[in-house]
């Protein structure tokens, strides 16, 4: 049954993002169903980045005069922003970042290149993002140690009798998404959490789907390591955060050298700053975490649980009537187990093709294997199309997903 409304007023936060209001031709609006990509920014994003600008410039950290005070006390106060965000013990724990990718290798490349070796195994599973399985194959090919899986069924759900048992092998390191940017399944990533501990092993949690879409509590879900990238969740590229439990973070070795990240240097050598400024060499993003600060502000306004609630309500609906369009099969659990991500195939027709009439009708969405061409593999498809599905889009909008697939299907019969 179509929904009425969601607990959302989509209507007035589209008024925040002015680049839903254009057409993509004359005449037909934009249906922008692409978030899990990259999400639209909102103008308080781009105002605080703007303001940030005209008013505050400086480099940050080492000035003494007022622009530096300035710019150092907005680019730390964002940290302290996205360290409540997600419910972090202090700002120390957040490393700022470029992205979740940045992040994982970040986690591969101090803390994998000290506590790994041959003969240890790490824990990922078959639905990685490739940002989650790339850094671990070439620390793995350089270290010896082994990749391991927990298997995916046809519903896009993990093994968990698998991970159990795979447990048993004694992983030094377990790394799962939190919400699959495929099949939109969500991980129990606490009970997962739980069990790796339980088994020995430090957690990594893939929170880039999940961090801009629900509640994420890094101490609630007891994650080692979360990496999340701020351009999915309302704020600029160029910006993400690793959360590191502090403990971690101040034995790992640091990532890059340079700037900032010393304390001091010699000819000789040097001593490394304290975290999280160990991992933050050179000159960062300053006004695109100043941005990513108020994007936290504009959803933490609207709060994560509603946000959730109304992804809720619009996967359900475009679920129910994806099922309608015959021959279209979707991957992915139920609605209540996953987030609003809608991956399909079409019989006979090419899903850069089915995209390419989808845009031709205002619908904007991602074809191809979404940087997880593994879970592809596992399913026996090269590639899907891909609707996802944010805070701004209203229930009519799937309405237009759907008359643009009937398209699809009259024009490949
Ligand atoms: N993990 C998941 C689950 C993702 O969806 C993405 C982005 N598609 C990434 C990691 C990588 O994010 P980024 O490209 O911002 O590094």
């Amino acid at each position: 049954m179509k929904p009425t409304t969601t607990v959302l007023d989509v209507a007035r936060i589209r008024e925040s993002f002015p680049i839903l209001q254009r057409e993509v031709s004359p005449g037909v609006p934009l249906v922008y169903l692409d978030s899990a990509a990259t999400s639209q920014r909102p103008v308080q994003v781009m105002q605080a980045i703007d303001e940030f600008y005209r008013k505050h410039n400086a480099n940050i950290h080492r000035g003494v005069h007022r622009l530096a005070e300035e710019a150092t006390e907005a680019y730390e106060a964002a940290r302290g922003r996205i360290a409540d965000f997600i419910g972090a013990a202090s700002p120390r724990e957040i490393v700022f970042v470029r992205n979740t990718t940045e992040a994982i290798n970040l986690v591969a490349r101090t803390w994998g290149e000290v506590n790994l070796g041959a003969g240890d195994v790490v824990l990922l599973t078959e639905m990685e993002h490739h940002s989650n399985l790339v850094p671990w194959q070439m620390l793995a090919a350089k270290l010896g140690f082994r990749l391991e899986f927990v298997p995916v069924d046809e519903q896009g759900l993990l093994d968990m009798d698998a991970y159990k048992e795979l447990l048993g092998h004694g992983p030094k390191l377990v790394g799962f998404t939190h919400m699959s940017n495929v099949t939109g399944t969500i991980n129990p990533a606490a009970e997962m959490t739980a069990m790796a501990h339980a088994a020995g092993a430090v957690v990594l949690v893939d929170g880039a789907q999940s961090v801009p879409h629900m509640p994420v509590d890094v101490q609630q879900i007891d994650a080692d390591f979360l990496a999340f990238s701020g351009h999915k969740m309302l704020g600029p590229t160029g910006v993400g955060a690793l959360y590191g439990r502090q403990e971690l973070l101040e034995a790992m070795p640091p990532f890059l050298g340079g700037g900032d990240m010393i304390k001091r240097v010699s000819l000789e050598g040097f001593s490394t700053n304290e975290v999280p400024y160990k991992f933050e060499a050179g000159t960062p993003a300053i006004a695109e975490a100043v941005g990513l600060g108020a994007a936290v502000d504009f959803l933490s306004e609207i709060g994560m649980a509603a946000v959730h609630a109304h992804e809720q309500v619009m996967i359900a609906y475009a679920l129910e009537r994806l099922e309608e369009v015959p021959g279209l099969r979707v991957f992915g659990p139920a609605p209540e187990l996953k987030g609003a991500v809608a991956s399909f195939t079409f019989p006979g027709a090419h899903p850069h093709d089915i995209a390419q009439i989808l845009d031709s009708v205002g619908v904007a969405v991602r074809a191809g294997h979404h940087c997880a061409m593994p879970l592809h593999q596992k399913f026996n498809i090269p590639a899907t199309t891909r609707a996802s599905f944010y805070i701004y889009n209203r229930i009519d909008e799937v309405d237009r997903l759907i008359e643009g697939l009937y398209k699809v299907r009259e024009y490949f019969g």
